[in-house]
């Protein structure tokens, strides 16, 4: 079996949904309230894990009650979280309002994913047996480049979905193996409006890129190879929630089984192209089983 690290977040999504949200200094009735575990960096464990990989996660929960759900929603689906540790303080936590016109807002307060400022005792080796290392931006950008550069030291793949957008900065890039943007991301980070300028200027920053293109698919490139734009297949899509994350995991786990590019692409897409049919974000995605039928 393949062994997936994710070093990342763990939040619990409090979504309210309500038909018109709230203006300043107004108060209204909702129609629902449910909480429901995420944070990129665990969404992309659970992916990985329900993929058919050994995955570990690497991360904080606080000491309440969110804390316990977020470990156990992990666990669930198979994610070793012996690396994953319980802090002093809150979960993190991300509060949504989801109007009924589908917009939302969303107010995301670290809590216990801010404490991952560093590399504990432990993460490294643990890192050093993966053969891959998922990361993400939701916890501090120095763990981050501790863990990117760890992965390094030990020949790890290092795999980065640049989300919450922001700039990344070069001791980040140069460790950095693979780049997974969405269309958003990659035409924010370059300043490019067409996806494939965008590619090709990431390119010069990391060896290999795919950016993400929602319903379209993904376009890949690598240095010194011909670019390969991969279709999703057409599926009737009820919620895209988690559908990067969905990819993100089922790449990794793909790679690290050394299918051939395309054929690894495909595989992340039929994964995503499952996890879109459904509600939600970690209970949509797929186990192995349901990918290989999807990917035929
Ligand atoms: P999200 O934020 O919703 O998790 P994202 O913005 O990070 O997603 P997208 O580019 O929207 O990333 O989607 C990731 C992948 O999921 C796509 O490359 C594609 O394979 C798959 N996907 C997304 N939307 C659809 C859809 N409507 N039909 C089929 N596949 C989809």
């Amino acid at each position: 079996m393949t062994h997936i690290v994710v070093l990342g977040s763990t939040n619990m999504d409090l979504v309210t949904y309500v038909a018109t949200a709230p203006q300043r200094g107004e108060t209204v009735t909702g129609r629902e309230f449910r909480t429901i575990p995420g944070g990129k960096g665990s969404n992309q464990a659970i992916a990985a894990a329900r993929a058919g990989a050994t995955a570990s996660m690497i991360g904080a929960v606080g000491n309440d009650a969110y804390g316990l759900r977020l470990r156990e929603t992990l666990e669930q689906s198979g994610v070793d979280t012996d690396f994953l540790r319980t802090v002093e303080g809150p979960s993190g936590t991300a509060h949504i309002v989801v109007d009924d016109e589908g917009g939302n807002a969303i107010v995301v307060i670290p809590g216990a994913n801010g404490t991952v400022d560093h590399l504990s005792p432990g993460d490294e080796g643990l890192i050093a047996t993966a053969d891959a290392l998922l990361l993400q931006l939701e916890i501090p950008l120095a763990a981050v480049v501790a863990g990117a550069e760890a992965a390094r030291r030990h020949g790890v793949r290092t795999v980065l979905t640049p989300s919450p957008a922001q700039p990344l900065p070069p001791e980040l890039l140069a460790v950095t193996d693979l780049l997974v943007p969405n269309e958003y991301e990659a035409v924010l980070l370059t300043d490019r409006t067409d996806p494939r300028e965008a590619a090709a200027a990431l390119l010069d920053l990391v060896p290999e890129v795919v950016v993400t293109l929602g319903a379209t698919g993904c376009l890949y490139l690598r240095r010194g190879a011909e670019p390969l734009v991969v279709p999703a297949p057409h599926v009737t899509a009820v919620d895209s929630t988690g559908a990067g994350d969905t990819f993100a995991g089922a790449l990794a786990v793909a790679l690290a089984e050394e299918k051939p590019v395309r054929e690894a692409l495909s595989w992340a897409a039929a994964a995503a192209a499952i996890s879109v049919q459904r509600e939600g974000a970690s209970v949509s995605m797929p186990y192995r089983p349901e990918i290989e039928k999807q990917y035929g």
